[in-house]
C-alpha cells in the first residue's frame, strides 16, 4: 500500500506478511503520513498475547498521537506501556509485550520552560526504539541503522565479547533486553533526525534483516523509487531468504524537508548521517525489561540475571576455545618450523664431497658452499696438493664431486692416489729411460726403488 504525499512532502509505503512458518503475524504497523507518523512493532508472549501487544502499541500510538498533539514522544510511549502492562493483568496475557520502532513529527521535548511556554513550539524529527525492531536511513546509496538493537548480543558486540558474525547463530540471540508492557516503566532511545530531500527511511521487525543482508536491502532501495514496492519486495526477499519470522516493512521518502532540516540542525548536533546517540538513553541497561520473543516465554527477573549470565559464561567459554585452538595453531606452527629446521639441517650434512681446502685435496661433510646456515666440515685431510692432482680430475674437484658416504669419498681419493702413483711411474720410466741411454743399462734399476718408495 501507498499512500499520497503531504504537506511535510513525506510518501511512505509499507508491507508485512507472517512468513513461511509462523501460524500468525504478531507484527503490526501504523502508518500515518499526512500526521508523519510510523510505527513497527513486534509482539512476543505467546499465542495470543504478542498479537495483542503489538496491536495495542500501534492503537494506542493512533489514539494518542492524533488527540493530544503536543504530547511528547516519551510520554506517548510511556503511556503506551503502561496501558500493554496494566491488560496484562488477564492472565491469558500474562507477560506480553511488543517492540516498537517509531519514525514522527514530534514538538521538541518540554526540557525547558521555554519550550513549555510556546504556544507553537518547535518541531523535528525522531525516531525511537524499544527492543529490537530497527530504524535505517538509506542516503546517496548508502544504508547506516539509526538504532541500537536492545538484545542480549547486540550488548555483547557492542561491548567487544563477541562479533557480529558470532551474534547471528548466538543460542541467546532471541533475547531482548527492551520491550513495551512487561514493566511498569520502559527506558525508550530517542534519536533525532535531520532529513533531507531525497532521504528514505526504513523502519522493519528483525524478520527482514535476520533473513535479507544490507547490500540486498540496499540494492532494492535503490531499484525501486516507489515506497510501497520497495517495502513489498523487502518483504518479498525475507520470504525468499526464508520467512522465518514474521516480517513487517515502512519505507518513508523525504519528498521535500520543507526547512526541517535546517530547523532541526540549529536545534540539534546531529552528524554527518543526520542522526546521533540517544537522546534519552536507557540509565537501567540491563536492569530494564527484559523480554524475549514471541517463540519463548518472557522471563522472570532471575531468569533475566540467569540469562545474562549465561550470554557472559558463552562468550567466557568461547574465549576459552579460542586461546586453546591459538594455543594448539602455535604448537604446529612451531612444529612445522622445527621440522623443517630438522630436515634442512640433516640434508645439508648428509653428505659428502670431495674438494679444496686451500691447496690441499679434502673430503668435506656437507654440500659443496653450504646450505642456507649449515656450513661444510672438513672430515678428512688427505695430503694431495693441487699442484700433484692429475688434470682430469681438477675440474670435478674444485666444484666439490659429491659422494652419499665418506667411504664412497675414500675410493675416489684412493683413485686419485693410484692415478698420481701412475703418472709418478710412468714419469719416472720416461726419464729413467732418457738419462739411461748414454748410459749402462744397470743405472735404471737403481733408480726404480726411489720412485716406489714414493
Ligand atoms: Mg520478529
Amino acid at each position: 500500500m501507498t499512500t499520497q504525499p503531504t504537506k511535510l512532502a513525506l510518501r511512505a509505503g509499507a508491507a508485512t506478511d507472517r512468513g513461511q512458518v509462523r501460524t500468525a503475524n504478531q507484527d503490526a504497523l501504523l502508518m500515518l503520513t499526512d500526521l508523519s507518523l510510523f510505527v513497527v512493532a513486534d509482539g512476543m508472549g505467546g499465542a495470543k498475547g504478542g498479537e495483542v501487544a503489538s496491536r495495542m502499541a500501534i492503537d494506542t500510538f493512533r489514539e494518542i498521537y492524533v488527540d493530544a498533539g503536543a504530547t511528547t514522544l516519551t510520554e506517548v510511549i510511556a503511556e503506551v506501556n503502561r496501558r500493554i502492562h496494566d491488560a496484562s493483568d488477564d492472565p491469558s496475557l500474562r507477560g506480553m509485550g511488543t517492540t516498537a520502532v517509531i519514525l514522527a513529527i514530534v514538538p521538541e521535548e518540554p526540557d525547558s520552560e521555554t519550550a513549555d511556554a510556546l504556544a507553537d513550539p518547535p518541531q523535528h524529527l525522531l525516531v525511537a526504539n524499544v527492543g529490537d525492531s530497527r530504524a535505517y536511513l538509506f542516503r546517496d546509496g548508502g544504508l547506516t541503522q539509526l538504532t541500537d538493537d536492545h538484545s542480549v548480543v547486540a550488548e555483547l558486540v557492542r561491548d567487544g565479547q563477541i562479533t557480529s558474525k558470532e551474534a547471528e547463530a548466538h543460542p541467546q540471540r532471541n533475547i531482548i533486553t527492551r520491550v513495551l508492557g512487561v514493566y511498569p516503566e520502559v527506558h525508550p532511545d530517542l534519536w533525532p533526525v535531520d532529513p533531507v530531500r531525497g532521504d528514505r527511511y526504513l523502519l522493519c521487525s528483525d524478520g527482514l534483516f535476520n533473513e535479507v543482508s544490507d547490500d540486498q536491502i540496499s540494492a532494492a532501495l535503490r531499484r525501486l523509487s516507489d515506497p510501497g514496492e520497495a517495502a513489498e519486495e523487502l518483504v518479498r526477499l525475507a520470504n525468499e531468504g526464508g520467512g522465518r519470522d514474521n516480517i513487517t516493512v515502512i519505507v518513508v521518502d523525504v519528498i521535500d524537508d520543507a526547512g526541517l532540516a535546517t530547523r532541526a540542525s540549529a536545534a540539534l548536533a546531529g552528524d554527518q548521517h543526520g542522526s546521533s546517540r540517544p537522546a534519552a538513553s536507557d540509565p537501567l541497561g540491563f536492569s530494564a525489561a527484559l523480554g524475549t520473543r514471541a517463540d519463548a516465554p518472557v522471563l522472570s527477573r532471575s531468569a533475566r540475571r540467569e540469562a545474562r549470565r549465561a550470554a557472559h559464561k558463552e562468550a567466557k567459554q568461547r574465549r576459552t576455545r579460542l586461546t586453546w585452538r591459538a594455543l594448539v595453531f602455535a604448537v604446529l606452527v612451531l612444529g612445522v618450523i622445527g621440522g623443517a629446521f630438522a630436515t634442512i639441517q640433516w640434508y645439508g650434512t648428509s653428505t659428502y664431497y670431495v674438494g679444496f681446502d686451500a691447496d690441499e685435496v679434502a673430503i668435506f661433510r656437507g654440500r659443496p658452499g653450504g646450505l642456507l646456515w649449515v656450513d661444510p666440515s672438513i672430515e678428512l685431510d688427505t695430503g694431495i696438493l693441487r699442484d700433484e692432482l692429475p688434470p682430469r680430475y681438477l675440474a670435478a674437484v674444485t666444484a666439490g664431486h659429491q659422494h652419499a658416504s665418506l667411504a664412497e669419498a675414500k675410493v675416489y681419493i684412493s683413485n686419485i692416489e693410484r692415478d698420481i702413483e701412475a703418472v709418478n711411474r710412468a714419469a719416472t720410466t720416461t726419464t729413467t729411460t732418457t738419462t739411461a741411454a748414454p748410459s749402462s743399462p744397470s743405472s735404471s734399476s737403481a733408480t726404480t726403488p726411489t720412485v716406489t718408495a714414493n
